[in-house]
């Protein structure tokens, strides 16, 4: 059984912040597919050398590519069950191929959420966005700080500044989530699994609301209540 959670949402939307409080409040699984991506360019693996010149001009991966890697990752889950994805899907044809997966695997996607803020807000997220090079922790220059400049609140490691969060990368990644995700909001709408979200306010606000939304569609349908699981 896999059951899937999305966040969808334009880069800088709060996807990474969002999942990070996520994952430790439910003790989900998280599938972050940016973060996979990056991983493999770090390993010098054969496909994250593939991924790297789409990411570097701020363009979708092949959908081949990705859906792969996410089949691998369904199947690490071990035990288990819950599954948070953050910027997966990205096409209609990521969404079909996701769906077959999880029926394969006698699974469902339960919620999407739609995290909503304008482009003025997302284009000085991504500016000023740094992100630590060991644990991966989002912080950002003005909006959430570290303590110290430059190193990570959480594990001292360093923080760096995504190549693809420049302006004009930024610029054409706003375009490419335009024309090619957004469809998908009508996509889960019809489904009627779409919830959205207001994510240009902080994120405890933001978390409470998901959460929130988790726990009522859980009670609806006679589950526990979910609680924080000390992860
Ligand atoms: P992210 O960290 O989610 O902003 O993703 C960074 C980059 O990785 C994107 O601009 C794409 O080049 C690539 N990428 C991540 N997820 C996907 C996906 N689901 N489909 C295609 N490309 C992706």
């Amino acid at each position: 059984m896999a059951e899937v959670t999305i966040l969808l949402g334009a880069p800088g939307a709060g996807k990474g912040t969002a999942s990070e409080r996520l994952i430790k409040r439910l003790g989900y699984e998280h599938v972050a597919t940016g973060d996979m991506l990056r991983e493999a360019l770090k390993e010098g693996t054969a496909l994250g050398l593939k991924a790297e010149q789409y990411m570097k001009r701020g363009e979708l991966v092949p959908d081949e590519v990705i859906i792969q890697l996410v089949e691998e990752r369904l199947d690490k889950g071990g035990r288990r069950t819950q599954f948070l994805f953050d910027g997966f899907p990205r096409t209609l044809a990521q969404a079909e191929l996701l769906q077959k997966a999880v029926e394969k695997r006698r699974g469902k996607v339960a919620q999407v959420f739609l995290l909503d803020a304008p482009r003025e807000v997302l284009i000085q997220r991504l500016t000023g966005r740094r992100i630590c090079r060991s644990c991966g922790a989002n912080f950002h220059v003005t909006n959430m700080p570290p303590k110290k400049p430059g190193i990570c609140d959480s594990c001292g490691g360093e923080l760096y500044h995504r190549p693809d969060d420049t302006e004009t990368t930024i610029a054409n990644r706003l375009d490419v989530y335009t024309t090619q995700t957004q469809p998908l909001i009508s996509h889960y709408e019809g489904q009627g699994v779409l919830v959205r979200v207001d994510s240009s306010r902080q994120v405890d606000g933001l978390v409470a609301e998901i959460v929130g939304a988790i726990e009522r569609r859980g009670a609806r349908q006679g589950a526990k209540p979910v609680g924080d699981c000390g992860r």
